[in-house]
């Protein structure tokens, strides 16, 4: 309810016996006003807003009680008296003077450096504040700028969307990781240029009033929050920040890492105000206030965005008496020529324009520049890059002891028995290899000595690695390019269990039957009986394709009446990726004889397994030995043990499970409204969108897929595409991301997708 000055100056007369004149002040959220005293002497009344939380008002009286005690040097409202209106809390605090900083038209570097200063007294002050109501939740407070994203939508511009987005994208990469070396603290949190008075020269801080945004956040906040508004307006507004910081620095310094965040968390000040300023717009508020910054704000943005925050950084540590430390690193171009001399040219690198990566963490990788991108394809760092307990139980191993597997230590044997207890009986005997080919060469061998047979039956577009019998046995490699196009040796080659482009067109039990079929019939009509079955749990290569129900049930059976064994590859699916399993082939209920794994298995580090039954395994002990020399080593079992504490720890399968179909139903969503899209499928964080031209004839579309690969690139974005056709965009990111990330990649590809269509 309005409040008019008159009622103000009545209250003002009756509850504190003043007689003033009273005048309307700008307000967020109170209802604020100037009281002038006959005397000459000014009073400001703060009229909490209705139902405002009686401990945050006690919060605010305390902290003025506190700073009393203090010389921070500047003038601090102080409470003179408390009230009532209407039910509404009132109170009475001093004046404090001085122009405002938004108000005056020159500010010198100088007095930049003196509000920064300022501040660090007031956080030193505030360093032994303590208070029940500090640790408090509201959107203001940078730690939860993340849901700023829900209001990106209110901006009614792409371009406008995009620049936030990418703004937020770097809050998360450089912010998410780092939170635990931030420190908290209690700060004042919105030194902005309306609430930081000038001196009538110009040359200093006169005074800092609204304690409204107090309470606990990260240290740092402090000085990034009162940056990003300083800056407003500015022509550097960096430059103008640096100043800041270089003052809060000498009077309470910050650490490395905390001003290795300083530039983000300026930048996401902007957005949050911004996207604020959208959503109250958009429901209508008609408080000038709400709106004081925004234009402005923009600009800074639009300004502070075009820095590379590796240089932001380096500034920003400069300004604090750092030196420059940053080696030269290589660029780019000296990179890619050292590449086309000494590596082989076989090898492919991604994207038009190559990303040069310097550093990964969480989902995401960081290029040279420091801009973070969304890592939406590599399912190898599983529980996130570089995750810091499987770093340090590499080191931890690595610094005691790496031996081989013909001597005891506890690792291998703990390893054997924590991942064979996540698999079916009988499947409790397993083999430590390095890389998945290598496992897979394994599997191959188990089911030849079991069986005394070499014919093997694999799925159309399949890959399972880059070894010679293993390019036999992937018809993705020997169809295509370079490959002898038919398959050689004991290959059978049953057709792909794909339900939206295959012989078979649903996702029902009665097609995974029809697919069964072909098998069996496959494997009768081959020229010898085979030794095993080998195929992945849900298709990668071939083109993100979850088989349809009762497909393996039916397959196992055709190959089992046939003496041979059933062999899963889990290489790019298993470890709860999946969400509703841990591994993909338990989603059809059935039990394979050999299972693959690798990949994630060892987030990076070169490990992986083969996991078979006593019986197989019995079979493959026939005299000749077997040893891997860095299978398994005490590092290897090492990583792999935290690997399965992170994802139990860290409930990342059900994680994948909730994000997944967060994702998938984006994607579906997607679909409605781009014809390209003619197919979204997968499950968990293992998805699919397949782009066609026409959604009745199902002409791939290929080049368009790769334009949207590239498209969301320069959002930021890392996808890839795969299939058969090449017209299948696959999405398996490290199962370490969040919604936020689920929802900027959806909104990423919305417009990649609006760009390549329209
Ligand atoms: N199986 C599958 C399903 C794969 O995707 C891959 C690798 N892309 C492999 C096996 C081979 O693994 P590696 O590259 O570790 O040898």
């Amino acid at each position: 309810m309005a409040i008019s000055p008159q009622d103000i100056a009545q209250l003002a007369r009756e509850s504190f016996g003043l007689e003033v004149a009273a005048e309307a002040l700008d307000g967020d959220v109170d209802q604020n006003f100037l009281l002038r005293q006959d005397s000459g002497e000014r009073l400001v009344l703060k009229v909490a807003q209705e139902g405002r939380n009686q401990d945050l008002v006690a919060l605010e009286s305390s902290v003025f009680t506190h700073l009393a005690e203090y010389a921070v040097g500047i003038a601090l409202p102080h409470l003179v008296g408390k009230g009532q209106w209407q039910g509404r809390q009132v109170r009475l605090l001093s004046w404090v003077p001085g122009e405002l900083w938004v108000h005056r038209s020159e500010r010198s570097a100088a007095l930049r450096r003196d509000l920064g200063r300022a501040l660090g007294r007031l956080d030193a002050a505030l360093a032994d504040f303590v208070h029940p109501a500090a640790d408090r939740d509201h959107d203001w407070d940078l730690r939860h700028a993340s849901r700023a994203a829900r209001n990106v939508r209110w901006v009614p511009e792409a371009s406008r969307r995009a620049l936030l987005d990418a703004a937020l994208q770097q809050y998360s990469g450089h912010l998410r990781a780092l939170a635990p070396e931030v420190r908290r603290a209690v700060i004042h949190g919105d030194a902005n240029d309306y609430n930081v008075t000038v001196s009538a020269d110009g040359e200093r801080v006169a005074g800092l009033f609204d304690f409204g945004d107090l309470g606990v956040s990260w240290l740092v906040a402090e000085p990034a929050i009162s940056a990003a508004y300083i800056g407003l307006g500015e022509d550097d507004p960096w430059a103008a920040a640096c100043d800041l910081l270089a003052g809060y620095q000498r009077e309470y310094p910050l650490t490395d890492e905390e001003i290795g965040v300083f530039y983000p968390l300026v930048c996401t000040r902007l957005v949050v105000s911004i996207a604020t300023a959208a959503r109250r717009r958009a429901a209508g508020s008609s408080n000038a206030y709400h709106f004081a910054t925004e234009e402005r704000a923009w600009a800074a943005l639009a300004k502070l965005m075009q820095l590379s925050p590796a240089r932001a950084r380096q500034e920003a540590l400069e300004a604090c008496g750092r030196p420059a430390t940053a080696p030269r690193p290589f660029s780019k171009s000296e990179i890619l020529a050292a590449r086309q001399r000494h590596v082989g040219p076989s090898l492919s690198v991604s994207y038009r324009q190559p990303l040069h990566f310097q550093r990964g963490r969480g989902p995401y990788l960081f290029d040279q520049d420091d801009r973070p991108f969304l890592d939406l394809v590599n399912n190898v760092c599983h529980v996130g890059h570089c995750h810091p307990r499987v770093v340090a139980a590499a080191q931890r191993q690595m610094a005691q002891l790496n031996t081989n597997t013909r001597y005891l230590y506890a690792g291998l044997t703990e390893y054997a028995t924590r991942l064979t207890a996540k698999l079916p009986e009988p499947l409790s005997v397993c083999y430590l290899v390095n890389s998945g080919s290598e496992a897979n060469e394994l599997a191959l061998r188990l089911a030849q000595c079991h069986t005394g047979r070499d014919r093997m039956v694999v799925l159309e577009g399949a890959y399972h690695g880059h070894t010679g019998r293993l390019i036999e046995l992937s018809p993705y490699k020997f169809r295509g390019p370079g490959g002898r196009g038919e398959p050689t040796g004991d290959v059978t080659v049953v057709p792909a269990p794909d339900s939206y482009r295959g012989r078979y067109r649903a996702m029902t039990p009665a097609t995974g039957r029809l697919y069964a079929a072909e098998v069996e019939s496959a494997l009768a009509a081959a020229a010898t009986s085979p030794a095993a079955f080998l195929a992945e749990s849900l298709l990668s290569c071939g083109g993100q394709v979850e088989p349809p129900p009762e497909y393996f049930a039916g397959a196992f059976a055709a190959v089992r009446a046939a003496g041979g064994l059933c062999i899963i590859d889990e290489v790019q699916v298993g470890f709860g990726r999946v969400g509703d399993a841990f591994w993909g082939f338990e989603l059809q209920g059935v039990v394979p004889d050999v299972v693959v794994m690798g990949k994630p298995i060892g987030n990076g580090h070169p490990l992986a397994a083969v996991v078979t039954t006593p019986e197989i395994a019995s079979s493959f002990d026939n005299g000749m030995e077997f040893f891997c020399t860095f299978g398994g080593n005490p590092v290897s079992c090492a990583v792999g043990l935290a690997v399965l504490d992170v994802v139990e720890e860290e409930g990342l399968q059900e994680r994948a499970r909730r994000l997944g179909q967060r994702f998938r139903s984006g994607l579906e969503e997607l679909a409605t409204r781009h014809p390209l899209i003619g197919d979204v499928r997968g499950r968990g964080l293992f998805l699919g969108v397949e782009l066609v031209r026409d959604r009745s004839s199902l002409e791939p579309a290929a080049t368009e897929a790769q334009a949207v690969v590239e498209a969301a690139k320069q959002q930021g974005i890392l996808l890839s595409t795969d299939g058969p056709l090449h017209n299948v965009i696959k999405i398996k990111p490290p199962l370490a991301l969040d919604e936020h990330d689920v929802d900027r990649a959806l909104r990423a590809l919305d417009s990649a997708f609006a760009g390549v269509q329209g």
